[in-house]
């Protein structure tokens, strides 16, 4: 088996949180994780990929899935056996700020002369912070970290891996890095200038070919699952963009974002055909469906045209999203294009002064024709997402946004029509670093309770999670954010229940759960306001671990309502193995270059 020189590794949320009693609240009930956000980032696959076709063979290994899947994982085991010149951990979502260094610190002392190489966003804000600590050696910044990655392997494989031992490392060759964090042998920190931010994706390949051959070479299936139920539930995500033309006020993925943390003056798009050509790809072995991410409408109307006449007769699912209201034709030409389309808006709020205030500028009448638009036009499920915790958004406008989705859904009942789901959830855990709301929070009317890394590391540990969250608003309280959520998500979960849109036993099941987490919740915030022993406290927080575990998967809605039903075989491994061989003989006939 070919010893990777890259290993890319996935950390838990929280290490280890096998042992830890903490009630994680809704925070992932409308994402495929579990609260362990399971999932690493898309650009894990990119990333290898780019590697891989310059001849640096690269491995990922989900930590996460592995813990979850097996009670006794060991991970310190596991990673003593791996075995690789450098090892690569992303800090992307915040989330992840307590795993990713707990195990960056194993991998450190397991392997302590191998550089440990973090990426993501997280990483990319708080770069200055993370390189101070002792197990980080390499930051690569950016929203695009496939080149500068290259360079700097390409470094660490020609003779840079003793870094940052004494001796003579070439300092010259990594000053000239770009979006390069490092540390010399003294252990001072140097920041080279972002300037890697290539204008298009297209230098990119998005259809995981490399995964399936890695999962053949590494005979490693296990590691390289996304999350933890992909098996039965193969959703597949196909990237637009990186970048965002809007500037929701809490998004780390928006305009103004990209612009001061990862320099990007313009979103990055992949062009229309090569994202057709990702999703017929995906489609060769996958019968799940695929999530574009992005709205298509977004480079403008040329490219959604362009794209869906790549992609037409495509029959297997595709989620779409609209940022905005869209027309009727729009629809028409995406039905057309893709029978089988299902289509994600996130109105935020029922009120349109609190909708503009996060940064979506449409009104009700012009989403509710949309939504209409999509439903004539055949589409097979509308999303609708709504949010607690926005700026302006007081408790009882939450519950009038789940009053105003009971007459939604009222009106679609009294006419046969059961396509559209509401959901609701809270923004949480964190307010995104880097976004509007986290630069200028008095602003936008919110209080944050941490600012560095750090304090969101320790954060994370709290037994649940109103004492994880970040913030709080001018208009609610943490304590009123996770009442809204609670009482929100019951009745979200009942009026769904009494329109048919979901089975009466799942509702039952989910106003269960409910009514278990919020009693758990309490039981929380007493023994926190009235045990000041902290041993006596850690104690009594951890009898309630196996009740909190229990609580702790799909509380305000059941994962499975996100899901569309998934025919046959929903990997396809006879085709998947086709890919591979073909693949196998496109690079065997392919021109070789210098190095190989
Ligand atoms: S939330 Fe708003 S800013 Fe963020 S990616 Fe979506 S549309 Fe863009």
């Amino acid at each position: 088996m070919a010893i990777p020189d890259l290993i890319l590794l996935h950390a838990p949320s929280v290490y280890d949180f096998r042992h830890k009693s903490i009630l994680y609240g809704p925070v992932s009930d409308l994402v495929p994780s579990t609260p362990v956000f399971e999932m690493y980032p898309i650009g894990f696959t990119t990333m290898a990929e780019y590697l891989e076709r310059s001849g640096l063979h690269t491995r990922i290994v989900n930590l996460a899935v592995r813990m979850l899947e097996d009670k006794n994982f060991n991970v310190e085991e596991a990673l003593r056996k791996l075995d690789a010149l450098a090892y690569g951990i992303d800090l992307h979502w915040l989330p992840h700020a307590h795993g990713s260094i707990e195990v960056a610190n194993m991998v450190k002392r397991l392997h302590p002369a191998s550089p440990v190489i973090f990426g993501g966003f997280s990483s990319t804000y708080f770069h200055r912070e993370l390189i101070q600590y002792p197990a980080v050696d390499f930051i690569v910044r950016g929203d695009s970290t496939e080149g500068p990655l290259l360079m700097l392997m390409q470094y660490l494989r020609g003779g840079g891996a003793s870094h940052p031992a004494p001796g003579a490392p070439d300092y010259r060759a990594l000053e000239k890095l770009p979006n390069l964090v490092w540390k010399d042998a003294d252990g001072s920190c140097h920041t080279n200038p972002l300037t890697y931010c290539p204008e298009t994706l297209d230098d990119l390949l998005l259809d995981y070919s490399h995964v399936l051959r890695s999962v053949v070479r590494y005979r490693d299936l296990a590691s390289y699952k996304p999350f933890r139920n992909w098996l039965q539930y193969p959703i597949t995500a196909a990237l637009t963009v990186r970048g965002c033309r809007y500037n929701c006020v809490t998004c780390g993925g928006s305009a103004c974002t990209f612009r001061s943390v990862h320099n990007r003056a313009q979103p990055a798009f992949r062009s229309p055909e090569k994202l057709a050509q990702d999703i017929r790809r995906i489609g060769e072995f996958s019968h799940g469906p695929v999530f574009v991410l992005g709205d298509i409408r977004q480079p403008g109307p040329d490219y959604a045209e362009r794209f869906l006449n790549a992609i037409a007769g495509y029959k297997k699912p595709v989620f779409i999203e609209l940022f905005d209201a869209a027309p009727r034709e729009f629809f028409r030409r995406v039905a057309e294009a893709l029978p089988n389309f299902t289509v994600e808006i996130s109105m935020e709020s029922h009120d349109e002064g609190v909708r503009r205030a996060f940064g979506r500028p449409y009104s009700n009448a012009d989403i509710e024709a949309s939504i209409n638009y999509a439903l004539e036009e055949g589409c097979q499920r509308l999303d609708l997402f709504f949010m607690v915790g926005l700026k302006k958004q007081t408790y009882q406008s939450v519950m009038e946004t789940v009053d105003y989705s009971q007459a939604m859904l009222r009106r679609y009942k009294a006419a046969g029509e059961h396509r559209v789901i509401p959901f609701i959830s809270p923004l949480a855990p964190f307010v995104d670093p880097g976004s509007q709301a986290f630069e200028q929070p008095e602003k936008h009317g919110y209080r944050l309770f941490c600012r560095t890394l750090e304090e969101h590391r320790q954060a994370l540990l709290a037994p649940s999670w109103k004492y994880v969250l970040n913030y709080e608003t001018d208009w609610m309280n943490r304590d009123q954010i996770v009442a809204a959520t609670y009482e929100a998500g019951r009745r979200m979960n009942l009026i769904k229940g009494e329109a048919g849109v979901i089975a009466a036993e799942v509702a039952e099941a989910t106003d269960l759960r409910i009514a278990q987490a919020t009693r758990l919740m309490g039981e929380i915030d007493r023994i926190m306001l009235n045990t000041h022993d902290s041993g006596e406290r850690h104690l009594r927080l951890h009898e309630l671990k196996q009740r909190v575990d229990n609580a702790n998967l799909s509380t305000v809605c059941d994962k499975s309502e996100l899901e569309i039903p998934v025919g046959g075989m929903r990997i396809n491994m006879l085709q998947a193995a086709t890919r591979i061989v073909s693949d196998w003989w496109d690079d065997l006939l392919a021109p070789r270059r210098p190095e190989d």
